[in-house]
């Protein structure tokens, strides 16, 4: 990235589907920054349980700390002045004033990556991403592998029965999938079992393994 360092901040958004590698990017940058001894702090929300409370944690194992969030605001609370890095994950369960946070960080000349899900499970904006998109100084999008057929996946497979926006889950929840392969609507077709399901996971209502 060409941007001059100095006392200017700026926002790098990381977007892309569940497990197309934006938490191990995160981490990559965010350890990188470490080792230039810069002084880092990171976030995400405390409804994203996964894995462990006080640390980012990626699909394939890596982790980093982080400090859990109840909202947006806290983390202008929690950071200090002297720190030069932020990162935030899983923005998209922050709401809107994560974007306020984050120009705030950027124009108090902090580096501010932050990452998140473009899309919902119906493959609709999520907000606030595409703000986010819209105010960054560079993005980075991300793509997983279909689990059907091996293409490059943007959108994020619901397999459980649910229109909540927000379902949090472990394991067999949620599958990359191309847009060849992705079925929107999976999630309201809880009465005609979906051939694409595992006969398993079928037989246990929708939720995959
Ligand atoms: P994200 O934060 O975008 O959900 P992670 O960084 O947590 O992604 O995980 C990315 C890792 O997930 C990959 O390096 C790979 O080991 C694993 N993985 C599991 N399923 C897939 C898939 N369908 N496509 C790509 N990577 C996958
Ligand atoms: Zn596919």
């Amino acid at each position: 990235m060409d941007i001059v360092k100095g006392n200017m901040g700026w926002i790098e958004v990381i977007v892309g589907p569940m497990f197309s590698g934006k938490s191990e990017e995160m981490i990559r940058r965010l350890r990188r920054a470490e080792i230039a001894r810069q002084r880092v702090q990171i976030f995400k929300p405390a409804i994203d349980e996964r894995y462990a409370a006080n640390e980012i944690v990626s699909h394939s194992g890596l982790g980093i700390p982080s400090d859990a969030v109840a909202k947006a605001a806290e983390i202008l609370e929690k950071v200090q002045p002297r720190t030069e890095v932020v990162g935030i994950d899983e923005a998209q369960f922050l709401g809107d004033d994560v974007v306020d946070v984050c120009t705030k960080l950027a124009n108090l000349g902090k580096r501010v990556i932050v990452g998140g899900l473009d899309t919902d499970y119906r493959g609709r904006p999520f907000e606030p991403m595409p703000r986010l998109l819209a105010i960054a100084e560079e993005i980075t999008k991300l793509l997983a592998i279909c689990v059907r057929c091996g293409n490059p996946a943007v959108h994020t497979q619901r397999l459980v029965e649910s229109e909540e926006l927000i379902v949090v889950g472990a394991g067999g929840m949620y599958e990359a999938r191309c847009r060849r392969c992705f079925e929107p609507n999976l999630a309201q077709l809880s009465k005609e079992p979906s051939p694409f399901l595992a006969p398993s996971a079928r037989a246990a209502g929708g939720a995959a393994k």
